[in-house]
């Protein structure tokens, strides 16, 4: 199954927008087995829109388009799809009433237009929208499918994930033999180490196939396979994972798409212990990202921004001779790393205390290069273990590698 993302949008095309959408939609077909070959973006133009879908259908069997299902006149996906099909449209009756009954609980009134949104091409399975008012389409024509998506990203997620992708498997997919999957997520290694360390593996295997790709500062790989039971598949999958695990499994910290810090704050949680930040370089990035982890105020104490050497001194008592003048070790320094962490972790009274200390750029400071990184781990009752790092990338990447970085170490520490 061969398939091409249309992305509706004059503003994708003047740059206003970026289109997340077709990566988040290139990953969902992905991982049901359809193979996207061309991504396209296109003006809010009738005609433009009716030349896309006649190229379109000459090299994919699937045509997955997101965008221009609102209200308005420039929203022209459903209309330009039914002229291309000769069809018409007629309003979906629940939809019709979702987007009335908004309306009157606000109090305000409806502008026809709206009534759009419920627009349902004559044969097409409408897809609801619970994020939004714009109905989904899903219909098959001349040996064609297309799937029709709402832009809004908060709106067009869940109706993929769940009307859109069981049309799919339904009434797109059907005979076809299904694809089971798994996601495995690494940390402390880069895509590309990762790659060289299994591509025996990845270029010997055909079934089930490994597929890496990366984020910034994780790693995933998604293992799959057509199998014709989920016993058979589980199976298949369970055999190559154990092969992978054997060589990265120090670096697999989950076999769920979840970032690392819910990783490290599940840890946490199941040994009952807790943690406190003290950060420089990142700026509260690490509190920011563990904070994100819902729940997580049973197992984060709290976290301080120590950015100017006067705020190491009053907020965390380092000594200033620590930190500047002849000879001082500096800001920048794997004692002042430890002494932050070891200083944070008393403060706050928790088991754990990190720091990150270090030169995210532009520009070099205290004589040291960008890119240069401490951290340290503090952990009540052992040894603080301090880390150097030579990060490369811009400053907010060398932030988010340095983060990602800690946190790794911290899962290594709460697995020993
Ligand atoms: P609406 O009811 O909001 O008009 P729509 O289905 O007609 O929804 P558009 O009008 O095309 O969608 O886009 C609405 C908004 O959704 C855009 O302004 C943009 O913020 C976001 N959006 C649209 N397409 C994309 C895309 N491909 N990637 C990311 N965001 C998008």
């Amino acid at each position: 199954m061969k398939a091409e993302i249309i992305a509706v949008g004059t503003e994708l095309l003047l740059g206003q927008i970026v289109n997340t959408n077709a990566q988040f939609l290139s990953q969902e077909l992905a991982a049901l087995g359809i193979d996207v070959y061309f991504q396209t973006v296109v003006g809010d133009n009738s005609n433009r829109i009716r030349a896309a879908i006649e190229t379109a259908r000459q090299r994919a069997d699937l045509l997955v388009f997101t965008g221009g299902l609102g209200p308005t006149q420039d929203d022209l996906t459903k209309d330009a799809l039914a002229a291309y099909l000769n069809r018409g449209m007629t309003i979906h009756g629940p939809s019709m009433e979702q987007i009335e009954e908004l309306f009157s609980s606000r109090g305000i009134h409806m502008v026809e237009s709206n009534k759009r949104q419920a627009n349902t091409i004559d044969g097409a399975v409408p897809l609801f929208n619970e994020a939004g008012l714009a109905v989904g389409n899903g219909i098959s024509a001349e040996g064609t499918h297309y799937l029709l998506l709402p832009g809004p990203p908060k709106e067009m997620k869940p109706m993929m994930e769940g009307p859109g992708r069981e049309w799919l498997r339904s009434s797109v997919l059907g005979e076809e033999t299904p694809l089971y999957s798994r996601l495995l997520k690494f940390a402390g290694i880069g895509e590309s180490s990762l790659e060289a360390k299994l591509l025996h593996l990845i270029e010997g295997q055909t079934d089930p196939t490994i597929a890496p790709y990366a984020k910034e500062g994780e790693v995933a790989i998604r293992v799959s396979t057509k199998a014709t039971s989920e016993a058979d598949a589980v199976r298949k999958i369970d055999e190559t994972v154990e092969r992978i695990n054997e060589i990265v499994g120090e670096h697999l910290y989950s076999h769920k798409d979840i970032p690392l810090e819910e990783a490290v704050v599940a840890l946490l949680r199941e040994t009952r212990r807790k943690l406190a930040s003290a950060e420089s370089a990142s700026g509260g990035l690490l509190a920011e990202l563990i904070t994100n982890v819902p729940g997580s105020s049973g197992e984060f104490a709290g976290g301080v921004v120590t950015y100017t050497n006067e705020m190491k001194h009053k907020l965390l008592g380092i000594p200033m001779s620590q930190l500047e003048g002849e000879g001082a070790p500096g800001a920048v320094s794997e004692s002042t790393a430890a002494m932050m962490a070891e200083r944070v972790r008393d403060l706050a009274d928790s088991d754990f205390g990190v720091s990150i200390t270090g030169v995210a750029g532009p520009a070099e400071s205290e004589g040291k290069p960008v890119g240069l990184v401490y951290f340290a781990i503090a952990e009540k009752g052992k040894p603080t273990s301090v880390h150097t790092t030579h990060l490369s990338g811009s400053r907010s990447i060398i932030r988010v590698r340095a983060v990602k970085a800690v946190l790794y170490r911290l899962w290594q520490a709460l697995n020993d």
